[in-house]
């Protein structure tokens, strides 16, 4: 095969790469995909192993469409596998690429705030689909709900035979209005029928999504009448999930239903202790005493402040003493609370799209219909009701005529909410998505 071949691969995949604009699926889907042989129009590639095939099947379309961009011809793609030895059941290439290898139970320190869930977690993974199904974590932010799913990802897949998986709920989402825009809904769902536990993180993600939401509910069932385990994560127990449906709200407190804490003082100190272990660096007591007495209500945050701490110490020479400490802390409060002021154009625009199952080009194509208009006029009311941008801005972001289309949507969809409910809670949880972003 000729070298250049190698080069123009490369761009294909780099092309693939800008148009999905998702690099989760891109990391997981695409970039496994090696370039074997050319010859005619038949392209063979390799991919590690066959369930690789489920997850790399819905971006065939757009592997051969980009393909064509670079080489010129429309490819027929051969499959070959990387190791023609391969054991199905111990290995599950998307699985293994999204657990964090620090998030084991040995790792977990345990304490009155999360003991609950600690010891439902060990139970299901040693015995699944049995006395808590499904698993109902839920917490605020940074309390180790993903630490725990993890966990039991680590434990099943070390100590037992099962097909496991671990997903973010957004993900789950992802997969989903791909499998529909590609015509595969059918390979998604074998995917997610075909196992022994489902993990999905963050599940209120699928809130407030129609389609979505009905593919989980059978899913759910399915997995729940064959025994399978099932665990899920979320900010909020299932009853305060708004635009969340009744029927899964019923379905997700079937099980047991547990929250984890913010973590007392003693706790805290010793993840602390913890972490600084994992990562090799040393706190005397008073420091570490320090450092969890400041950090009070978001672990991620001691985390945060630790992996600074060791770059001011490796990289900068600074020894680490209080004002240190004090220091990154201070920046990183003021990073989240400026992450959470920061609401733009472009944010609106992501969120809206999502909300609709658009592309923000579709957003902003010149497209007269009511699908696109309606989506289209929410983004610039709420560009208008919730950032400093000039309305000419709006009308630039958004690709309209002028200031006077960008007026006109601002108070045509006002008017609209006022007598309509169910838009008015669609704002509702826009404004709600954008704020906790
Ligand atoms: P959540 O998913 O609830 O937002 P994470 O599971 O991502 O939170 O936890 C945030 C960070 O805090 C992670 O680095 C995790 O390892 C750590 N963490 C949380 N709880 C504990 C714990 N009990 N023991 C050790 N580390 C923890
Ligand atoms: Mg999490």
């Amino acid at each position: 095969m000729e070298k250049e071949f190698y080069q123009m691969w490369e761009n294909v995949l780099k092309n693939i790469e800008t148009s999905l604009n998702n690099p989760r699926s891109f990391e997981l889907c695409i970039k496994p995909i090696k370039l074997i042989d050319i010859n005619d129009n038949i392209v063979k590639i390799e991919i590690p192993n066959p369930s690789f095939e489920r997850s790399f099947f819905p971006f065939v379309k757009i592997l051969k469409e980009e393909f064509q961009k670079v080489f010129g011809f429309l490819p027929e793609i051969e499959i070959t596998y990387a190791s023609a030895n391969y054991d199905e059941n111990k290995e599950n290439s998307l699985f293994e690429l999204s657990l964090n290898p620090e998030y084991t139970f040995e790792n977990f320190v345990v304490g009155p705030c999360n003991r609950l869930a600690h010891a439902a977690s060990v139970a299901v993974s040693q015995t699944p689909g049995v006395a808590y199904n499904p698993l109902f974590l839920y917490g605020g932010v940074g309390l180790g709900k993903t630490h725990l799913m993890q966990a039991i990802g680590h434990y099943v897949r070390e100590k037992s035979k099962s097909k496991i998986f671990y997903i973010p709920a957004e993900y789950f989402v992802n997969e989903f209005i791909s499998a529909i825009k590609n015509k595969t809904t059918h390979i998604f769902r074998n995917k997610f029928r075909n196992l022994d536990y489902l993990l999905i993180d963050d599940i209120h993600f699928i809130a407030g999504k129609e389609g979505t939401q009905e593919e989980f509910f059978h899913t759910f069932n399915f997995l729940y009448n064959n025994r399978k385990q099932i665990v899920l994560s979320s900010d909020k127990p299932p009853k305060e999930i708004k635009f969340l449906e009744k029927r899964l709200v019923s379905r997700f407190e079937w099980g047991l239903v547990v929250d984890l804490q913010v973590p007392d003082l003693e706790t805290r100190v010793a993840i602390v202790k913890k972490k600084c272990e994992l990562r090799k660096i040393f706190l005397n007591d008073e420091l570490v005493f320090y450092l969890a007495e400041k950090v009070k209500d978001n672990i991620r945050l001691i985390e945060g402040v630790l992996n600074s701490l060791v770059a001011n110490y490796t990289l900068l020479n600074r020894s680490i003493d209080k004002s240190l400490i004090d220091e990154n802390i201070e920046k990183l409060y003021n990073l989240k609370k400026e992450e959470k002021k920061f609401i733009n154009l472009k944010k609106i625009v992501d969120v809206v799209c999502e909300y609709f199952g658009l592309t923000p080009e579709e957003i902003k194509s010149d497209k007269r219909v009511r699908n696109i208009i309606l989506p289209r006029q929410i983004g610039m009311y709420l560009g208008r009701e919730m950032t400093q941008s000039s309305l000419n801005s709006i009308a630039l972001e958004f690709m309209v005529k002028d200031h006077t289309t960008v007026l006109h949507a601002y108070k045509k969809i006002k008017q609209l909410i006022e007598k309509d409910r169910n838009l008015k809670n669609i704002i509702d949880f826009l404004k709600e998505k954008l704020n906790e972003q």
